[in-house]
């Protein structure tokens, strides 16, 4: 089969839900990715920051194989092994106390707005209102789309979920001035990663905790795009000096292999009792299987120090291109989250990079946004800079 042939074939079966980019990637190595007609790329999209391990791991194809031959799933009456060992580890390296497993980002956000309104709610007073970040995003389930704070998720599926207030992100003011009575939870995004990759004011974070910390509501951190490492730090909140109530994961827990995950402190999980919530996969043992490894590795010596120079060394060579072409105004990021604001479309850029043979995504209408596997080499970081540079060339 080639591209062509399975791409008609996917506008007869699929539900047009993607404008998707004419190949099909059928093998993958580390940062690279070949499609049916045997062309390579280099994949600095990686399952849009899914693949931190880079494709096919060993380490990580290996525990899901001998995982498959062991136990593949169970359903959580019963307790699972992996499951305690991961949430053990998941605790060890953060703020929280307790964990709760799902299968995706959208999944561990519900849970977290579900477990926020019962939080309110046990204060005695009906607080339910969450506020969260205009340009944000959260996922596509009901509640999720009312809690992104971008218009064009929601047209069309209205009536939304009542109680969210929205305001901007990176101004302390404003959510100060919307917090009241019925407030029980702000809800954002270290770096807004859909919303054109921003990064907020150094102090930001740390005053949106004072607000919480003052009104006696919970900060819930959704890291669904930035944890894992992809910021260089374990957990982007870690370059902030503050710490949430609640945080929400997902994409790169598994490498690839779907999970999701809410970790919370004592007190607010105690709102949270048998019959509450559940999921049937949510934590099964070959997801754990999967998991423990990808953390394993991450946390393993110099792996975060190495993804910070990486970091700073991609961002020092899109800032190269940034002077080079006019049409380029803007480049952001943290770790290995790159943005680059353009003066133009993304997404014809994006067309020329695949012809050069470099995967990228967009965050926005005018942002290219790069994200590549955190085991990226200096040399492949050239190569795709180079990609890019002839990309922007020519378009
Ligand atoms: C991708 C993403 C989600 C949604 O995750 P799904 O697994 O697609 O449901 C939620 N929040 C953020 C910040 C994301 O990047």
């Amino acid at each position: 089969m080639s591209n062509t042939e399975i791409i008609a074939e996917a506008n007869r079966y699929l539900m047009n839900t993607y404008n998707r980019y004419p190949i099909v990637l059928s093998r993958g190595k580390g940062t690279r990715v070949w499609d049916l007609d045997g062309k390579e790329y280099l994949d600095f999209v990686g399952g849009i920051a899914v693949c931190s391990l880079g494709h096919c791991h060993p380490l990580v194809t290996q525990a899901i194989k001998e995982q498959a031959e062991r136990l593949v799933h169970v359903s959580n009456l019963y307790y699972i092994s992996a499951q305690v060992t991961y949430a053990r580890m998941l605790v060890e390296k953060t703020f929280g106390d307790k964990v709760f497993f799902c299968n995706s980002g959208a999944e561990a956000n519900e849970a977290a707005i579900k477990l926020a309104r019962r939080y309110g709610r046990k204060t005695g007073k009906d607080r339910y209102e969450i506020i969260t970040m205009e340009n944000s995003f959260h996922g596509r389930t009901m509640a999720t789309i009312t809690a992104t704070g971008q218009d064009k998720v929601k047209k069309g599926f209205e009536p939304l979920v009542p109680g969210f207030k929205y305001v901007p992100f990176n101004d302390v003011d404003a959510l100060e001035r919307s917090i009241d009575d019925r407030t029980c939870a702000v809800m954002l995004e270290p770096i807004q990663a859909e919303g054109g990759v921003r990064v907020p004011d150094e102090d930001y974070l740390k005053e949106v905790r004072r607000l919480c910390d003052k009104h006696g509501i919970l900060m819930i951190l959704d890291e669904v795009q930035t944890g894992m490492g992809r910021t260089g730090r374990l957990f982007a909140y870690e370059h902030f000096g503050v710490a949430p109530d609640i945080m929400t994961l997902a994409k790169a827990l598994g490498n690839g292999f779907p999970i999701g995950a809410m970790i919370t402190t004592d007190k607010v999980a105690d709102c949270f009792e048998p019959g509450s919530h559940a999921s049937t996969f949510g934590g099964n043992p070959l997801a754990m299987a999967a998991a423990q490894v990808v953390l394993e590795t991450i946390s393993n010596g110099r792996f975060l120090s190495e993804v910070r120079e990486k970091g700073l060394y991609l961002k020092e060579r899109l800032m190269f291109l940034a002077r080079k072409f006019d049409k380029v105004k803007e480049v952001r990021g943290l770790g290995l989250i790159c943005g680059m604001e353009l003066k133009v479309e993304a997404s014809p850029i994006v067309m020329s990079c695949l012809k050069e043979g470099l995967l990228v995504a967009t965050a926005g209408t005018r942002v290219l946004r790069l994200l590549p596997p955190l085991v990226v080499k200096k040399k492949e970081i050239d190569e795709a800079v180079e990609r890019l540079s002839h990309a922007l060339e020519v378009s």
